[in-house]
């Protein structure tokens, strides 16, 4: 039997995310278009005596190691549904920033659950697993499935995008992190009273995707939860205005934020914009990287 299984899962940036109004259930309808990025947490999951989680990497100590753990719940459920004890030991290698807007806990909930599905062989459907991740969290889904995916209703509802060329990225992370509920309800108090519009994907944008045309993409980018990220985080204006001034085809908050997104025209380009972000003092440090990535996978 095998006792000890890996999976690496990736980060993502939302290229597109369009939000609609504050529904009778507090929740959003979104039109977000995701693209897995080349920066990635590894979950390894051993057989144990009880279930335990422990996480190494720069921001370890932010990660809770309680059954609140999106790797740990990832566990949970699926023991649950085949009548398993949870008994494992999850270790969480982390290199997706903590609260950084670019879905870590999501990846690590859908690492765990498919390390945890190789480990016990229950073999799951695919679609079972999409199930369990859309219960833990609206981004899991997506990162069970990397690539590029246009993401509707609270973001759960997913279909593959084709994605014609490579994008290179820099992202810069900030002194610390936003939680995403209170970015909605910033969002919410911004747009009180106006009448907010359905959320729909840009087919410009779709159509830069499929070309893997950087150009295209950069002048069709948009995050509607920008304005509420930067009210409640004001210098990641700075930091955008430094990635821009460097060369970047485009800038904008990743997600929720604080982490912020930069399209490069070229590796190279990445590089020195990279360099110009560390330097100008805005951000903690800045990683290059490509997309797309590939979604969840056994090592
Ligand atoms: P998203 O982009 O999906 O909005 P995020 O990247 O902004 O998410 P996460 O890193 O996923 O934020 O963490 C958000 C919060 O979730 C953390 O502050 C932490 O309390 C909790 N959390 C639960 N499980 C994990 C995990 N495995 N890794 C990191 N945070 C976790």
């Amino acid at each position: 039997m095998t006792e000890t299984v890996t999976v690496r899962v990736p980060a993502k940036v939302n290229v597109q995310l369009a939000v609609g109004g504050a529904r009778p259930d507090g929740f959003h309808d979104l039109a977000n278009v995701f693209l897995a990025v080349g920066l990635y947490d590894e979950v390894t999951v051993t057989a144990a005596d009880e279930l335990r989680v422990t996480c190494a990497g720069p921001d370890a100590a932010q990660v809770p190691l309680d059954r609140t753990n999106l790797a740990a719940r990832a566990a949970v459920e699926l023991a649950r549904r085949y009548g398993i004890d949870p008994a494992v030991h999850l270790h969480i290698d982390k290199d997706i920033p903590v609260a950084g807007g670019m879905a870590g806990g999501s990846a690590d909930g859908a690492g765990a659950l498919l390390a945890c599905d190789a480990l016990w062989g229950t073999n799951a459907s695919r679609d079972e697993l999409l199930g369990i991740c859309a219960e833990l969290g609206s981004d899991v889904p997506f990162s069970l499935v990397g690539g590029a995916a246009l993401g509707t209703g609270r973001g759960e509802q997913l279909r593959a995008l084709e994605v014609g060329g490579t994008f290179h990225w820099v992202f810069a992370m900030a002194e610390r992190g936003l939680s995403t509920p209170a970015v909605f309800r910033e969002f919410d108090r911004m747009n009180h009273g106006l009448r907010v519009p359905e959320p729909v994907a840009s087919q410009d944008l779709l159509d830069a995707l499929a070309k893997g045309d950087a150009g295209a993409l950069a002048r069709t980018v948009s995050n509607d939860l920008q304005p509420a990220a930067l009210s409640l985080f004001p210098a990641l204006a700075d930091t955008l205005a430094a990635g821009r001034a460097a060369g970047a085809l485009a800038a904008l908050v990743s997600g929720s934020g604080p982490t912020t997104a930069f399209l490069a025209p070229d590796a190279g380009s990445a590089k020195t914009i990279a360099g110009a972000l560390l330097a100008s003092g805005t951000c903690r440090s800045a990683r290059v990287t490509q997309s797309p990535a590939p979604g969840a996978t056994v090592l």
